[in-house]
């Protein structure tokens, strides 16, 4: 399957550096946004076997689902582009024109629309939702809302290996949604390596289990920098993220790098990290849904 690579840009990493940090914890941030225009940061990772996956079983559609701000469904939207691949968007929620940012552009890459209820959704992999979906669109290899299986946490195991080559640190951070990313860098990272996730969503004890089903090892989560919730922000959260981005040249997004990045800084100034600690924060990309003036969250 060589010859099915979607483009990749080797990332940088930066040192994050400033007056505030006394606790002599060495601060990097590995710039896996900058990875591909637009199927960026870990959802580069999370797809790459999944579409070497729809390639060697023969199909010609993907289909998945996201919410109307979904980065997975912009990211689907642009690999699939990119390798000829058809592709479908199961859209929750009713369908509003014109489309916001997101979703032109998945539409602009060739992605089927199909917005469908907030009940529908909740029931959409389903045997009976699949076969309804089949009905309508045919054939296609299906990957799950958020693009977590077992062949993303593959490729964030492989993001992982090569991390661990990259750089020498003591501890990965990461904003964790479905925590498939995250179970991906658990088994790829040594032991001597802890990995510390930091929840964008409110209520996300299930995570512990989510992460389970694809590691044995033993996830670390900060459970309280999500800001109220998916997609939520605080000023104080914007703030945050105008003065790094001022500070340190780099771009944040609310919904996830922000909250993370927020939550690191935090610990450090509380001391949770050792001293002579390097820690590795992951800017994971999507800034595609970073606020803009004409959308609102
Ligand atoms: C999707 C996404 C995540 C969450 O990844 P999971 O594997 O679902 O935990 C984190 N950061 C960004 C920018 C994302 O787009």
């Amino acid at each position: 399957m060589g010859d099915l690579i979607m483009l990749y840009q080797p990332t940088p990493i930066q040192e994050i550096k400033g007056e505030w940090n006394r606790q002599q914890v060495r601060l990097l941030i590995k710039r896996e946004d900058m990875n591909h225009p637009f199927c960026s940061g870990n959802k580069w990772w999370k797809l790459k076997y999944n579409l070497e996956e729809a390639r060697t079983l023969g199909h010609h559609t993907l289909l998945t689902f996201g919410g109307a701000y979904s980065n997975h469904l912009y990211a689907t939207a642009a690999a699939a582009n990119e390798l000829g691949f058809k592709s479908i968007g199961i859209v929750r929620g009713e369908e509003v024109r014109p489309l916001n940012a997101t979703l032109a552009f998945a539409e602009s890459c060739g992605m089927k629309l199909h917005f469908v209820s907030r009940g529908w959704y909740r029931t959409k992999i389903s045997a009976e939702s699949v076969r309804e979906l089949q009905l309508l669109f045919g054939d296609f290899y299906l990957i799950p809302e958020g693009g977590t299986n077992h062949l993303a946490v593959k490729g964030c195991t492989e993001w992982a290996q090569h991390l661990t080559r990259e750089v020498q640190f003591t501890h990965c951070c990461l904003p964790v949604g479905t925590g498939g990313t995250m179970a991906g860098l658990l088994e790829g990272f040594g032991a001597d390596k802890k990995v510390i996730g930091f929840p964008v969503l409110k209520g996300a004890e299930f995570l512990r289990e989510e992460v389970s089903r694809f590691t044995q090892r033993q996830p670390h989560f900060q459970f309280q920098y999500h800001f109220g919730g998916y997609a939520k922000t605080t000023p104080t959260l914007l703030d945050f993220m105008s003065i790094i981005e001022t500070a340190h040249g780099l771009t944040l997004d609310q919904v996830y790098t922000a909250k993370m990045m927020f939550g690191v800084l935090d610990l450090v100034y509380q001391n949770f990290f050792e001293r002579n600690a390097t820690v590795l924060m992951l800017h994971t990309g999507g800034l595609q849904g970073r606020l803009r003036p004409n959308d609102s969250p």
